[in-house]
């Protein structure tokens, strides 16, 4: 079994019957022995309830929680009540972000603005309490003006005091090892962990792909295309695809792999199961 290791991201559930669901996924996940189970948050504080369900149920399980937090339009106020909250239940790991506003919501100019001022205020109300996790883009961030303005928001980002980082999914390693070359010689040394989206459906995956902007390589898009309504085929491929960049990833050097599960164990599983694990 492999020894690097593994974490898994999940979101929070609407209902009881999820929530049970999403309960037998984090079972499955659970014989992987992670590393923690994260949950995501809505900007705007949309699931605030439901992602601290999520981390209060990990936490039942046994497994070290991440709760993900994103700041923008928040105030410092709101996000600190929110960590003195974390903090009491024993949570030593944050994953800082700055969210994206939900369309049709504004938040003006009040509140926070980037991830990097969330990084500054954890540190400077928690100290080392939490180890903080953000986000980095090896593709690049869909809204960066530049490739070379965004690794200066990354850098000052970590900076701010991020201990480790974990990547927007891509299919491409080679983004990922040229990410860590350009921060690494700019100083940053900290953990880049590359995140993992398992291939499930190729609408889905090219729409949310097209927001988030990560690119699905023309080879790959055009061969998931042809398969239409074939799920199997889909999976398969998509299985095929993804064990491989993983362990091209796991033998260059990542340090550690983190799972996109979309609250399905699954395809995860086999990618794991595939890897040694
Ligand atoms: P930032 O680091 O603040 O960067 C956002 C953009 O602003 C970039 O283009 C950057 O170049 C630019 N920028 C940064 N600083 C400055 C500055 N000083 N001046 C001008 N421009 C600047 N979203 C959620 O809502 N909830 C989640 O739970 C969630 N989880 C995620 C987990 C991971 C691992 C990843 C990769 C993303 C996640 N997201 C989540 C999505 C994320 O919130 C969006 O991608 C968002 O658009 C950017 O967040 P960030 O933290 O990277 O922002």
């Amino acid at each position: 079994m492999s020894s690097i290791p593994l974490s898994f991201e999940f979101f929070p559930t609407r209902s009881e019957e999820g929530r049970r669901k999403l309960g037998i996924t984090r079972k499955q996940l659970s014989q992987y022995q992670p590393e923690y189970f994260s949950c995501t948050y809505g900007a705007g504080g949309t699931t605030r309830a439901g992602t601290l369900q999520a981390i209060i149920d990990i936490i039942n399980d046994g497994v070290a929680a991440a709760p993900h937090l994103a700041c923008i339009g928040a105030s410092s106020e709101e996000m600190t009540e929110l960590l003195h909250t974390y903090k009491q239940m024993g949570i030593r790991h944050i994953v800082a972000l700055r969210g994206d506003v939900p369309s049709g919501v504004g938040f003006g100019q009040q509140g926070l603005r980037y991830a990097y001022e969330l990084v500054s205020l954890i540190r400077q109300e928690f100290g080392d309490w939490f180890h903080i996790k953000v986000a980095a883009y090896p593709e690049f961030h869909p809204q960066a003006r530049s490739a070379g303005d965004d690794i200066n928001h990354f850098v000052r980002k970590c900076q701010a005091g991020a201990h480790s980082a974990i990547t927007q999914y891509f299919f491409n390693a080679d983004s990922y090892f040229w990410f860590i070359d350009e921060i690494q010689s700019r100083g940053v040394n900290i953990p880049i962990i590359p995140g993992i989206m398992p291939i499930a459906s190729f609408s889905k995956l090219a729409r949310f792909s097209e927001t988030c902007g990560a690119e699905i390589p023309r080879w790959l898009r055009l061969k998931l295309q042809s398969y239409a309504d074939d799920t199997a085929s889909i999976k398969a491929l998509g299985l095929d695809v993804v064990t491989e960049m993983c362990a091209q990833l796991l033998s260059q050097g990542a340090p550690s792999l983190h799972f996109y599960t979309l609250n399905q164990a699954g395809l995860v599983s086999t990618i794991c199961q595939r890897l040694g694990y």
